[in-house]
């Protein structure tokens, strides 16, 4: 187990914002033996609250291998099942995603795919399957899997992170004020913290932060529904059509997700509720109950590539961002190769270094 840290007020890292990203960032540094002090206001708008936290390795537009995935998965588990062990509780689950097959040629280029041992062959199940009952009136007559995939219980997650710094005296609840901060090439002074660092994570709010508001940002507003049905026969497989459908135990279901890049807030919409039944209704035709309405804005950047790294004339002040849809599976990766590049004094990857906008 790690030792507790005592004191907050001297420290190497600061950070500002506790959803995925901060989360993720400051249990890569407490591992690797850094101290860090959290600020977060959890009033604030947070796309993790609400994420369906599934990872994907596919990209079924394409039927494609996600940006890294075969980095970027085996990563993601070994993180969070390290602090599972750590926190001795279930933090992700992993599952297969069911993809039904609407027309014969979609099946022709699955298996295709699945079976050229060049592209997905680790990803996509290379058998198919006929008649599943999603209820009682509704079967998909030919589908097939991904396979390592799975989810985060974000929630869980985010609730075990912040008693771990709670407990340890490393969090902070309050809005982080700038006008109170200053920076120096030693040190970065916030109320009674000196840090060596700080960096920012604030999700899209990124857009109010005068040090990194530069970042091309193209935020997107999501939706999900949770809902209760006796009726769904999914147990442990994600449904994909479109949407998805994620059980969640206790006759529990997660329903998302929508995409709207005009109205960003974090508001439940009346639209996004209708069109979330209307793909429910489309393959449901039993009772269920809406139980929760959620809404988030995920963080997304203009290349669709987070954004990590320090700031270009500020080596002490980094960011941590543009998670976009798939933080779950993207923050492990890069927490730790920002950890080694501070170790090693080494520089970030181009791809994700926020000077590729400069
Ligand atoms: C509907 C929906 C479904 C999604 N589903 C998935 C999914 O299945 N899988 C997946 O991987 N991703 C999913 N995402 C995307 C994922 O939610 C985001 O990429 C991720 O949550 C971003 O994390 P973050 O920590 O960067 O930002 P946020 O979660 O927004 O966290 C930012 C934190 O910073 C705090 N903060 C901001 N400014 C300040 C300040 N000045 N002072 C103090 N605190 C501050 C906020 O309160 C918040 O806690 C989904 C998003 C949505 C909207």
């Amino acid at each position: 187990m790690l030792l507790p840290k005592k004191n907050n007020s001297n420290v190497d890292f600061l950070i500002i914002g506790q959803g995925i990203a901060g989360s993720v960032i400051a249990l890569a540094l407490i591992k690797a033996g850094y101290s860090v002090s959290v600020i977060n206001n959890s009033q604030l708008s947070s796309s993790s609250k609400i994420a369906g936290g599934i990872w994907n390795p596919i990209v079924f537009k394409r039927l494609t291998k996600s940006w890294m995935a075969d980095d970027l998965v085996p990563e993601l588990i070994s993180f969070y099942e390290y602090w599972e062990k750590e926190f001795n509780t279930t933090l992700i689950h992993q599952r297969k995603i069911i993809k039904p097959f609407t027309e014969e040629q979609e099946k022709k280029l699955w298996l295709k795919k699945a079976n050229d041992p060049e592209l997905e062959n680790i990803f996509l199940d290379s058998q198919t399957y006929e008649n599943l009952n999603i209820d009682e009136h509704y079967s998909v007559k030919s589908y097939s899997k991904v396979l390592h995939a799975g989810n985060l219980n974000v929630p869980h997650f985010l609730e075990c992170t912040k008693n771990h710094l709670t407990d340890t005296q490393q969090y902070t609840e309050e809005e982080f004020d700038f006008n109170q901060l200053t920076v120096s090439d030693t040190d970065i002074n916030y109320k009674t913290i000196t840090a060596k660092n700080i960096i920012f994570c604030e999700g899209y709010l990124i857009s109010k932060n005068p040090y990194f508001k530069w970042i091309p940002m193209k935020p997107a507003k999501g939706e999900t529904l949770t809902i209760y049905s006796k009726h769904i026969l999914l147990t442990r497989d994600i449904f994909n059509k479109g949407f998805f459908i994620m059980p969640l135990g206790d006759n529990l279901f997660k329903v998302g997700a929508t995409y709207e890049w005009e109205e960003l807030n974090d508001l439940p919409s009346e639209k996004a509720k209708n069109y979330l039944i209307e793909k429910i209704n489309s393959v449901i035709s039993t009772p269920y109950q809406i139980i929760a309405h959620e809404a988030g804005v995920r963080p997304s950047v203009i290349d669709r590539r987070p954004v990590v790294g320090n700031h270009p004339e500020h080596k002490n002040i980094f960011v941590f961002n543009g998670l976009g849809t798939k933080a779950v599976m993207i923050a492990p990766y890069f927490a730790k190769q920002l950890v080694h590049a501070l170790q090693n004094n080494n520089r970030i990857d181009e791809d994700v270094n926020p000077s590729r906008f400069i």
